[in-house]
């Protein structure tokens, strides 16, 4: 505490005042379980993530718990290499419907059919494939997937119109690849970009925005359609909302989950719609589990639903049965 306190005071560094906000990790050693000076720097090492992650300008302990985490995620992380190349990963669809329970296309969703841990959902791995690059083959997967189901789909009347959403982590889109790799899958699947949504998220502003438009652009030439996704809860600069060619907003399930009972999150859902309407821009409400949500969003103006109340993700037999044209695919 007294070294931390040390260095938020300023110091001057040729002049030039400097503070600092460091992350400190501690490790207590003198029993037997310690075998290395290698092994105690580890430790130390893993706590001062810890004091990172907790924000940063403090100081964590190391405890064998982490130690178990730090193992278990890099168990998880060989998992995940071996289960993209060994067909472990499924995609599951949900739909997105219109205000009259017309069926207007689906969200694609990645699953993970794990040999021993059974249906492993994607808060569980997609945060660790971005942090490892993983996310670019899984991304490439899941891509692959929603277009050969959409080339599927097209020439059928009761399908050809709708359209799928594939979810682009920061790290795909930024990939050097992205753009050209999409396009071939177009042209390897006879897939129509018009039919395909990227989701985006808000975190992918954060690098740099030229560069992320020029890509939107590329794509957007094809007929690609952009959504930004969870829109609410992140950076929400609304002077990029401009600058970003979008074509829909999804308003935050956290937000939609509360707007019978919550005044605020009733009137953030309302200025959402609003300012979406005003940008010419669709809008998807996301999460949307009972009626009177959904009375609530049509009567400001949502014309796009999301939800439990409509349908929750499913393998794509499971999905085309459920809306009547299992035998058209
Ligand atoms: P998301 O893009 O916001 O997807 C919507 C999530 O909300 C899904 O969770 C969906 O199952 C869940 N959901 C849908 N309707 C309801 C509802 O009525 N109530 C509640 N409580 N939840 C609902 P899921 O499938 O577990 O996916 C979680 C997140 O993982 C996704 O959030 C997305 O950020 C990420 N993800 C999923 N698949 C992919 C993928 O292929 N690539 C990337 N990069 N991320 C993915
Ligand atoms: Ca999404
Ligand atoms: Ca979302």
């Amino acid at each position: 505490e007294h070294l931390i306190s040390r260095f938020n005071q300023p110091f001057s560094l040729d002049g030039v005042a400097h503070y600092s906000t460091p992350s400190i990790g501690v490790t207590v050693f003198g029993d037997n379980d310690v075998h290395s000076a290698e092994e105690l720097l580890k430790r130390a090492d893993m706590a001062m993530y810890q004091a990172k992650s907790a924000g940063r300008n403090t100081q964590r302990f190391f405890d064998p718990q982490m130690q178990a985490q730090v193992n278990a995620r890099a168990h998880l992380e060989s998992d995940l290499r071996h289960a993209i190349h060994d067909g472990e990963l499924q995609v599951y669809y949900q739909p997105v419907m219109n205000g009259h329970g017309r069926l207007l296309g689906a969200e694609a969703l990645v699953r993970w059919r794990h040999p021993g841990r059974g249906l492993v959902m994607p808060i569980e791995f997609i945060d660790l494939a971005e942090q490892t690059g993983l996310i670019v083959d899984l991304g490439t997967f899941v891509m692959r997937t929603a277009c050969e189901q959409l080339a599927a789909w097209a020439g059928n009347p009761f399908t050809e119109c709708l359209t799928i959403a594939v979810n682009v982590s920061p790290r795909q889109f930024r990939n050097a690849g992205f753009v050209d790799e999409v396009l071939s899958i177009f042209d390897e699947t006879g897939a129509d970009p018009s039919k395909l949504k990227l989701e985006l998220t808000e975190n992918l502003l954060l690098g740099d925005v030229n560069e992320t438009v020029c890509r939107m652009r590329e794509l957007k030439e094809r007929g690609v359609g952009f959504s930004l996704d969870d829109f609410g809860v992140g950076y929400s600069s609304l002077a990029y909302l401009k600058r970003l060619p979008l074509d829909q907003l999804k308003i935050d399930r956290s937000f939609v989950n509360d707007v019978l009972s919550d005044v605020n999150d009733a009137v953030i859902v309302r200025t959402i719609l609003a300012l979406a309407h005003n940008l010419e821009l669709e809008v998807v409400a996301e999460g949307v589990e009972n009626a009177g949500q959904v009375d609530f969003l049509v009567s400001n103006g949502c014309e796009r639903f999301q939800g439990y109340h409509f349908g929750r993700p499913v393998p794509i037999g499971e999905f085309e049965r459920l809306h009547g044209f299992a035998s058209c695919a």
